[in-house]
């Protein structure tokens, strides 16, 4: 029998009990059960799943946005009724920690909550004309169907935060979930796409499972999707945005982070502690924003790194699903092996570890799941360590020292990634410098002053820059990018004037 939970929510004719060789199996990274599965798309399914989105498309696009909103708030109710179990499902899936699960289902509700907030307020501006009696205004209009691709990581959140505002906006969303967790996707869309239709507007959320290419990449290059939303690492980000701009479509890429601290010399080392811990161990170190890198001063950087070491030694690694468990497993068997190879690179290129460094057997049920115990590894004194400028998704934290402060924002902006970023600093001239408005201080999209990389809020735009891809989803004005722009221009005079004063008589 599937957990309860798996039952509860995963009452579809596209779920299987006892998933075969062809279909999307489900398995508890924790302790490696197989929890359930679900039937894949082919071609035939992909096509009638499009075939609807687009004659849905065409009525949804017709609703005035604050009935849109009215919707979307509907979804968001039948999302919050099933909160807890959502959460517990995301957290038996993936193996993040049950308060980590609700909590990301807590994104999706907060998101909704903004684009109800939307629905009465996607406005364009008026532009004055050079021109007696006429009027130039912007309008934003509904873009069409678009495919999303999320990554494992957040296997609800992602979805939401950008399934939420392009309903708003007045599209229809096609969905590739993460191989990894197809569970948490059937049971999200099944909540969402019943709301709706409860509401009187069925088939504005469409699921469609399926490996990288028989669905990814025909998702990628379908033209009737003008905007895919990918979120995933930098690889697969290369290859959508080529897929997508070879039909000249359009993408918001939110791609893989390396994200580091500065902690300063007057620091509050106790919030730094705290915060890095968070940020570096936090869902295993599989979060986008999760802090990689420590790049400490060197008055501060032994002190700092004793108190993080006691901190680690503390943490409680296990069931996902039990009370008092700080750490779960990492998602897969390849996860850890990536782990591995990254330690042992950091060793060869003469990191020092402080802490951690192996694969953590747990007892019992657990002695199948994917633990690795969190790491500490000190760059050697040249400062230099390869392998640090990679993303490797686990609980490593690499630190560095510094002297000055431009040397550690070097350090900070020295990698391709530019997604998060932070200083710890009691000073406002430091602070400052970190984010400086003539664009010399962190390169990256998001930018903290005493908090941690990790803990975004919905209602800035989110996202990064280089490799992370340019992207932002969320709050601000991200509800840009799924509505087609339109300038319009009146003439409400009798003459007929042409702009920059040309004369054609
Ligand atoms: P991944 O790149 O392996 O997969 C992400 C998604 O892309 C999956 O749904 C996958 O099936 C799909 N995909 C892969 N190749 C494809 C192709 N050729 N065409 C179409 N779809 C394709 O990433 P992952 O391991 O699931 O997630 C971890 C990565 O995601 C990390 O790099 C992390 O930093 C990144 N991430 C970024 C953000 C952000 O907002 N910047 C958020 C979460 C995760």
């Amino acid at each position: 029998m599937p957990p309860r939970v798996v039952q509860a929510l995963c009452d579809d004719p596209r779920f299987v009990e006892h998933p075969r060789e062809h279909d999307i199996a489900s398995r508890s990274p924790a302790t490696g059960e197989v929890l359930g599965g679900v039937r894949p798309d082919d071609a035939e399914t992909y096509e009638r799943a499009l075939t609807v989105a687009v004659e849905s498309f065409d009525r949804w696009r017709r609703v005035p946005p604050p009935e849109r909103g009215r919707v979307v708030h509907g979804v968001a109710a039948a999302i919050r009724e099933r909160q807890a179990e959502l959460g517990e499902l995301i957290a038996l899936e993936v193996g993040k920690i049950r308060a980590e699960g609700v909590g990301e289902v807590q994104e999706t509700l907060d998101i909704a909550d903004y684009a109800l907030g939307l629905s009465r307020s996607l406005g364009g501006r008026t532009i004055p004309s050079e021109r007696r009696d006429h009027r130039i205004y912007e309008q934003w209009l509904p873009l069409g169907p678009v495919g999303v691709i999320t990554a494992f990581n957040f296997p609800h959140a992602v979805w939401g935060w950008n399934a939420m505002l392009a309903a708003v906006c007045g599209d229809v969303v096609v969905w590739k979930p993460s191989l990894r967790a197809p569970l948490t996707a059937l049971a999200t869309n099944r909540l969402a796409e019943q709301a709706a239709a409860a509401m009187g507007y069925g088939g504005l959320f469409h699921l469609v499972v399926g490996d990288d290419v028989t669905i990814g990449e025909r998702l990628a290059a379908d033209r009737r999707l003008p905007l895919v939303s990918a979120t995933g690492s930098c690889r697969m980000g290369r290859r959508v945005g080529e897929v997508v701009a070879r039909r000249l479509g359009r993408t918001l890429l939110e791609l893989g982070g390396n994200n580091a601290v500065i902690v300063e010399p007057d620091a509050d080392l106790d919030l730094a502690t705290r915060a890095i811990v968070f940020g570096a161990v936090g869902t295993a170190g599989q979060r986008c924003t999760t802090t990689r890198r420590l790049i400490a001063h060197e008055g501060i950087v032994g002190e700092l790194t004793d108190r993080l070491v006691r901190a680690y030694r503390s943490i409680r690694l296990g069931d996902p699903l039990a009370e008092g468990t700080l750490v779960g497993p990492l998602i897969a068997a390849e996860a850890v092996q990536a782990f591995e190879r990254a330690v042992a690179a950091a060793r060869s290129q003469g990191g020092e570890v402080l802490i951690g460094g192996r694969r953590a057997s747990l007892a019992g049920a657990l002695s199948k799941g994917f633990f690795v115990e969190p790491t500490i590894i000190r760059a050697p004194a040249t400062n230099e360590l390869a392998i640090a400028s990679e993303e490797t998704f686990a609980p490593i934290l690499y630190v560095f020292t510094y002297r000055e402060l431009d040397e550690a924002i070097g350090v900070n902006n020295g990698v391709d990634q530019g997604l998060s970023s932070a200083i710890f600093s009691g000073s406002v001239r430091s602070s400052e410098r970190f984010l400086s408005p003539d664009g010399t201080g962190s390169d990256c999209g998001l930018a903290y002053v005493n908090l941690g990389t990790s803990g975004a809020e919905v209602g800035g735009a989110f996202g990064g820059e280089k490799d992370t891809g340019g992207g932002r989803e969320s709050g601000s004005d991200s509800w840009k990018a799924y509505m087609r722009r339109q300038t319009c221009t009146l003439n409400f005079g009798r003459e007929f004037a042409l702009a920059q004063g040309i004369r054609f008589e």
